[in-house]
């Protein structure tokens, strides 16, 4: 493992933080008096309205057309970049079962962005706050985490999402049932929602700890485990892909989707993922823009990207969110969807994701056709695809016209 890199997700087997840093970033922001969700709305109300600031213009609406947010809203939109988000939503049940605020994670953010360079420094800490540890992590409490991730995703209109799970999850006993539970609950109040899970292969393991981990996705699959997602070491610059690519064969052989984390401040193993075999999709990418052959190569071999803009602007992977090559991407013909990533710690939701690409200068049209893109590239089965694709549709006929 090279220390020092990482991605901006829940590695679990990357602990970048050292000692004291640890410290400042994580007490500072224990519930205090303020409500940690009061300052949360009040972030994304700004971010919302920011997005349809000046310049916003999809399809010739007037930006703050209400109607335009009535489409917004009701649009049928895809999360297929999302990480289980653990610690956060333990924090958040526990929190409110204990009628304490959850940890202001909007006060952290202020925080980190002032003391944390952007860029590669922010990536390796990221993932070091914890608010709660996961010790009292039986079946009800799994259940009720995945339900309250799900819950935030259907809230924001979500109708497909894809939770990918780091760590040692998919060894949790019966993992499958407990994720439909979880799904079914969230079901109740947001019925449009449909949920997959991945598995993350963490690469930077042990062997011994990612033959188990393979062995459990290829047992699953079985149980309806939809994808793969790999991570690696180094992740900034070329790694060896070689190993990726044997099981990578193996888990296509067993129907499994194939994802990994690349390109998400350097243009680096963007090429090498391409080339994996049976995978479809890129987590991030976005460095693909600023090498046209990389573009190409994405266009000839069809892959979809899971672009992330919020947590990329808040990573400092681009200057600011108007510089983001969403846009670019867009225009040269590459397949893009919009991923929230962590919505919880970069303080987005995917209704945020879709309004911030607004923001950008995609219409409303293309903002459909990439939840049409996401649900084309999704890893769930053949009929969850056709009856989210004829929602759309729905949705175009109606609202688009
Ligand atoms: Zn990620």
């Amino acid at each position: 493992m090279t220390s020092g890199q990482g991605s901006s997700c829940e590695h679990g087997f990357v602990s970048f933080v050292q000692g004291p840093l640890s410290l400042i970033l994580s007490s500072a922001f224990r519930p205090a008096g303020t409500s940690s969700s009061r300052l949360l709305s009040c972030w994304l109300w700004s971010r919302r309205s920011a997005s349809f600031g000046d310049g916003f213009n999809p399809d010739g609406v007037d930006p703050v057309d209400v109607k335009w947010r009535a489409k917004l809203t009701a649009l049928p939109k895809a999360d297929l970049h999302l990480h289980q988000e653990a610690h956060r939503c333990l924090d958040r049940i526990l929190a409110r079962r204990e009628g304490r605020a959850a940890f202001d994670w909007a006060a952290w953010r202020r925080h980190f962005m002032e003391t944390v360079p952007p860029g590669p420094q922010r990536l390796r800490l990221i993932g070091s706050v914890k608010p709660v540890p996961l010790a009292d992590d039986d079946d009800e409490m799994f259940v009720a985490r995945f339900a309250e991730l799900l819950e935030y995703e259907g809230a924001a209109g979500a109708t497909y999402v894809e939770v990918r799970c780091g760590g040692d999850t998919i060894l949790k006993d019966g993992f499958m049932d407990l994720f439909r539970r979880a799904e079914r609950q969230a079901q109740e109040r947001y019925p449009r929602l449909r949920a997959e899970a991945l598995a993350i292969v963490m690469m930077g393991m042990p062997p011994e700890w990612i033959r188990e981990i393979a062995d459990a996705c290829i047992r699953t699959r079985s149980e309806g485990l939809a994808g793969v997602d790999f991570l690696y070491e180094p992740y900034l610059s070329e790694a060896d892909w070689t190993p990726i690519y044997a099981l990578a064969e193996r888990f296509a052989g067993v129907g499994l989707g194939i994802t990994a984390h690349a390109g998400e401040m350097t243009p680096a193993n963007i090429a090498a993922a391409a080339r994996t075999p049976g995978l479809t999709r890129i987590g991030h990418g976005i460095y693909a823009a600023a090498e046209p052959a990389l573009m190409d190569l994405l266009i000839e071999r069809q892959i979809t990207l899971e672009c992330a803009l919020t947590c990329n602007t808040f990573l400092g992977a681009v200057p600011s969110l108007a510089e983001h090559p969403l846009p670019r991407l867009v225009e040269t013909g590459v397949k893009v969807t919009l991923a929230t990533d962590n919505p919880i710690q970069v303080g987005t939701t995917i209704e945020g994701e879709y309004a911030a690409a607004a923001s950008l200068g995609v219409t409303a049209g293309q903002l459909a056709q990439i939840t049409r893109t996401a649900i084309q590239a999704g890893f769930t089965t053949p009929d969850r695809r056709s009856e989210l694709l004829a929602e759309l549709d729905a949705y175009v006929n109606d609202a688009l016209r």
